[in-house]
């Protein structure tokens, strides 16, 4: 079961970054809290090999005015943005990079801006996505070319189709705006969907608009249902291999394990998008993102899969627990080790939880992982690897991330004998213990080393680099990891003692 794990940030994307090479340290704005997005993309042979690709980024925000915004579609693969009540301004900046999708400003033509008596101001692009204008404007006007999107852009930015497209205004409004009303005017037959409900004459109130998610498109079918309290909107485009209703009851119990796993009822409404991709993926079979409180999910309709029910149900494993962590979490600073290595560890906890996989698919997925990791020098701490993770192709932070969550999970097990387990930290997390704003690192350092052996074991593995070796950890808990062969297998030792007995029981073990 190989793992091919990597991943791409992009923090503070203005046009000013190069193409190719992004700054070595990005500007932190107390102000805002962090946008993060993940977006977890699978191939699937038969095994459950995991292609990760991860993205984050930290946009900030500036100015209160609402911005009246009418979004059409006057052609195919093309959306009319009209803005007013814009705060005035003589110069305008489109995002032109986000994540792995860059240049996308190009996409943006024919802009106009206009003074406060309606007068048409000139206006001068110096730059992709730049324009700067002869007066002070609260008007403006352009449209986005969204046809032909590239598939690595897939699902980051905004695209359209013949009959469906996502329109996220992180892409679509100038940087700096705020706070958005926004209105749709669709072809015929076209339907809206997002996690913002509109209010009575369709207009959509957005507090964050880098965090909007606009599902447009014909014959979008959606289902809702409250989750133990939490409202869960599911929609879906296209036709899949499996039913609506298996996906749903998919969400549902992984939304109702977070739950358990957290105690944190998500406020708002979470909506999962699956959508058939306006492009061949390649490799790939689907790509995700979780946006805010949305996920989406691309797949290709005609990929041929096997078991597509179970491969959607494992990518919701991951991209909810993203709902929580760290999207419910109002932590700063660069604790991605955690919110992506731990989570990936976590997800696998809860796929073998479901029965998703067994428990030799554990074993197996870790072994992978750990092949993953002993193929890359492991020469930084984590923490520093998640402030450099953009910039480098690193993937320490995920699959040393997940390593660590392991070792993690088992040392907390066999020091309760079974009682405490990783999970539990996972509670605490969102007991209300984290103040808002507090550094994400220095938080969850403290939580997970709240004995004496979780200080050591932070300190060697998260805020030191020691390197992880599972042929001299493991026997302690009763596995052996093989590396003889052309992959590693991790497998239960013989003549375990009762006590590694019942950790491995703990984990799932059940012979
Ligand atoms: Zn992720």
């Amino acid at each position: 079961m190989p793992v091919t794990i990597g991943c791409v940030r992009v923090r503070g994307p203005r046009n000013c970054i190069p193409v190719n090479k992004f700054p070595a340290k990005a500007q932190r704005r107390k102000a805002s809290f962090p946008l993060r997005l993940c977006a977890f993309a699978r191939n699937f042979p038969k095994t459950l090999g995991l292609l990760v690709v991860f993205m984050c980024t930290f946009v900030s925000t500036q100015g209160k005015a609402t911005t009246r915004v009418k979004i059409s579609i006057p052609a195919a693969g093309q959306i009319k943005v009209e803005a007013e009540k814009l705060s005035p301004a003589r110069s305008w900046s489109f995002r032109n990079a986000y994540a792995g999708a860059l240049g996308i400003a190009e996409r943006v033509e024919e802009f106009r801006a206009f003074g406060d008596s309606g007068q048409d101001a000139l206006v001068k692009k110096s730059a992709a996505g730049e324009y700067q204008s002869e007066l002070d404007a609260t008007r403006i006007s352009y449209t986005v070319q969204l046809a032909n999107s590239r598939p690595t852009d897939i699902p980051h930015v905004s695209w359209l189709a013949e009959d469906r497209g996502l329109l996220m205004l992180a892409d679509l409004v100038p940087v700096g705006v705020q706070s958005v009303s926004a209105e749709f005017e669709l072809p015929a037959g076209w339907t809206v969907e997002s996690s913002v409900t509109p209010d009575t004459n369709g207009r959509y109130e957005v507090g964050m608009p880098d965090k909007a998610v606009f599902l447009v498109g014909r014959s979008l079918r959606k289902a809702s249902k409250s989750v133990s309290g939490m409202m869960l909107e599911t929609v879906f485009n296209g036709t899949w291999r499996f039913k609506d209703e298996e996906a749903v009851d998919a969400a549902t119990a992984v939304m109702e394990k977070y739950l358990a796993l957290t105690g944190f009822k998500l406020p708002g409404k979470s909506v999962i998008m699956f959508v058939p991709t306006p492009v061949s993926l390649g490799t790939s079979i689907w790509k995700a993102e979780t946006r805010g409180s949305t996920v989406v999910v691309l797949m290709d309709p005609a990929a041929r899969v096997e078991r597509w029910l179970g491969q959607v149900r494992v990518l919701l494993t991951h991209e909810m627990l993203h709902l929580w962590v760290p999207n419910a979490l109002k932590l700063e600073g660069d604790y991605d080790w955690f919110f992506e290595g731990f989570t990936l560890y976590t997800a696998l906890r809860t796929a073998l939880d479901l029965k998703i996989i067994d428990f030799k698919g554990y074993l197996t997925t870790l072994a992978g992982v750990y092949d993953a990791y002993i193929s890359h020098p492991d020469t930084r701490s984590l923490i520093d690897e998640s402030e450099r993770r953009w910039s480098s192709e690193g993937s320490q932070v995920y699959v040393k991330g997940m390593l660590v969550a392991f070792l993690y999970d088992l040392m907390v097990r066999k020091d309760s004998g079974g009682r405490t387990t990783l999970a539990n930290y996972y509670r605490e997390l969102f007991s209300g213990g984290v103040a808002d704003g507090a550094d994400g690192n220095e938080a969850i350092i403290r939580l997970l080393g709240s004995s004496p052996a979780g200080v050591e074991f932070t300190k060697s593995y998260i805020e030191t680099n020691k390197e992880i070796r599972l042929e001299q950890l493991l026997p302690a808990y009763g596995l052996q990891l093989d590396a003889s062969g052309k992959s590693s297998q991790l497998r239960v030792s013989s003549g375990l003692s009762e006590d590694q007995k019942q950790l491995l029981r703990s984990l799932g073990y059940r012979n």
